[in-house]
């Protein structure tokens, strides 16, 4: 399918040409803070499917070995990528043009959540990553 979106201001501006996969909505307390809000909604896209079409966002390293890229204007959060995983890149689901096309299918880092932030809907929560169960 065919996925655009951006940041905010609209100075930053992207494509990708996929089916996205790994919808889920992140608890983790990177996300939370960088983000603003008590938790993130992402998808992800093989790479090189992915283009900037507008703008070029700036890269902050959160991690070691993981880039997030944002708006240096507005700063919507945009991407995240893990330096160590080549196949796939990470994009905020809010950051669509239409967020409704990619629903989150589940939740990580639900360890971290907030005790206020109590999702209503039965999806499955892992404790921190996918891999670890
Ligand atoms: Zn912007
Ligand atoms: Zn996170």
């Amino acid at each position: 399918m065919e996925l655009t979106g951006g940041c905010h201001c609209g100075a930053v501006r992207y494509a990708a040409e996929a089916e996205p996969f790994d919808a889920t909505f992140c608890h983790c307390a990177d996300c939370r803070r960088i983000a603003g809000a008590p938790l993130v909604a992402w998808f992800s896209v093989p790479r090189e499917t992915f283009r900037f079409v507008k703008g070029k966002p700036r890269r902050y390293a959160s991690s070691a070995r993981v880039e997030r890229g944002f708006c240096a204007d507005c700063g919507t959060p945009l991407t995240y990528r893990h330096l160590d995983h080549s196949r796939g890149l990470d994009i905020t689901t809010a950051s669509l043009d239409d967020p409704s096309l990619v629903p989150p299918r589940d939740h990580v880092f639900f360890a971290s959540h907030l005790p206020w932030m109590v999702p209503g809907d039965t999806l499955r929560r892992y404790a921190t990553t996918r891999k670890a169960g």
